[in-house]
């Protein structure tokens, strides 16, 4: 791998410079009145990137994955009845925590590159007329298949059944980077990391709760200690931790949330669609298809692209590796060797978009795939010329 490329994974994603300095401070005293000022705007502006008004949000030293702890064990006790769809790996993995858990998932199988299923939900829902589900996960942006869910019309199948189940959402891959709306879409909890849409290191669980999610603490009995939100709430009222802070990567966040409000949410989240179309427009001259299964679906951040039938998907992810020092995500589960993933959210340009794309060709010609050199390219740089990125425009 060269340090001079581009990743062009899901995360963990490009860092810009500013951040990665932001990160890199001298030690403060966390107890010290200094970390406020570090820890409210935080909050308030991951808060902003909710679009919410009164989530009440955590930041923990952890990633997604102890999001999802956060979300479960706060809520829950062991032989809750929680309802989820499989549709990919990171869908599984939810799952798998939550059985390890001791919770009783009632699991809808859905084809991997589907989206959720709304209307399976509905019905689910609408038999359950003793209210025994709590609980309703939903993956906005499958990371793994590059298929986006929409999440309003999973909040239509609860409120058309009348069920009072929270609605918990995994936007691990797309808050910061495509559309999130808390509030609008009654989410109850949100769970994100830092190292994909928010560019940072690794490190950081951010997760909001409703206030109906904070409520539920009072009854769920899971055992929690590190990711106990009480104890956090407690901690940021008195403007600290409950234990040590990540200081650093808090800082980082802090700055993140400015440079993503400052270039404003909509624009950030039009240039994610901008670049991702250009990929998608690549992959077709390519004669390839997404592991997503129909335009609707299309995540703005990753694309799981399918390769010819007997192919080795993993083999191009491998080469890229050791031949042009370039990085792109494997298949993962269902998929693994059907599909190599291009991870197109976070610090990215249409330039260094378009770097990707002719790796990802001179890969798949070495490799024997019937691939025309530039056909992608060519294709992607024919859609980025005629949708020029805004952002230059205005700072030229
Ligand atoms: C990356 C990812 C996760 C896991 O997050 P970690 O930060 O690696 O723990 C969970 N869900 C989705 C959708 C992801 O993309």
């Amino acid at each position: 791998m060269s340090f001079q490329n581009p990743v062009f994974i899901p995360g963990p994603t490009n860092m810009p410079e500013e951040l990665r300095k932001a990160c890199d401070m001298a030690t403060i005293d966390h107890r010290s009145p200094i970390f406020g000022k570090i820890l409210h705007p935080c909050l308030e502006g991951v808060r902003k990137v909710l679009k919410s008004d009164n989530a009440h949000v955590f930041i923990l030293p952890s990633t997604g994955t102890g999001g999802w702890e956060t979300a479960l064990t706060n809520t829950l006790s062991a032989g809750d009845k929680v309802l989820a769809a499989r549709n990919g790996m990171f869908s599984h993995r939810w799952i798998d925590m939550c059985q390890r858990h001791g919770l009783d998932v009632q699991i809808v199988e859905t084809p991997w590159g589907q989206g959720l299923p709304a209307a399976k939900y509905e019905e689910i829902l609408r038999a359950d007329t003793g209210h025994d589900i709590k609980v309703v996960l939903a993956t906005h942006n499958e990371t793994a298949t590059g298929v986006k869910s929409d999440i309003a019309a999973v909040r239509r199948a609860l409120d058309a059944a009348g069920h009072p189940a929270l609605l918990f959402v995994d936007g691990v891959s797309s808050i910061a980077s495509m559309d999130f709306q808390f509030d609008a879409w009654g989410v109850d909890i949100a769970v994100t990391g830092s190292q994909k849409g928010f560019m940072l290191p690794a490190g950081l669980a951010i997760v909001g709760f409703s206030d109906k999610a904070v409520a539920a603490a009072d009854t769920a009995t899971l055992p929690r200690t590190f990711f106990d939100i009480k104890d956090m709430q407690k901690g940021y009222d008195a403007s600290a931790f409950p234990y040590t802070p990540p200081v650093g990567l808090m800082n980082g966040l802090k700055l993140s949330l400015d440079m993503l409000l400052e270039e404003g949410l909509e624009n950030v989240f039009a240039r994610h669609a901008r670049i991702a179309n250009g990929v998608r427009r690549a992959v077709d001259a390519w004669g390839l298809e997404l592991c997503a299964a129909s335009p609707d679906v299309y995540s703005d951040t990753v694309s799981a692209i399918r390769t010819p039938e007997g192919f080795n998907a993993t083999d191009i992810v491998t080469h890229a590796a050791d031949t042009y020092g370039v990085a792109f995500g494997v298949g993962l589960g269902e998929v693994a060797g059907k599909v190599f993933r291009i991870g197109h959210l976070g610090s990215l340009t249409d330039v260094m978009m378009l770097s990707g794309l002719a790796t990802a060709e001179m890969c798949m010609v070495d490799l024997g795939l019937d691939i025309k050199l530039g056909s992608g390219v060519a294709a992607a740089q024919e859609f980025y010329r005629a949708n020029p990125a805004a952002a230059h425009k205005d700072a030229a």
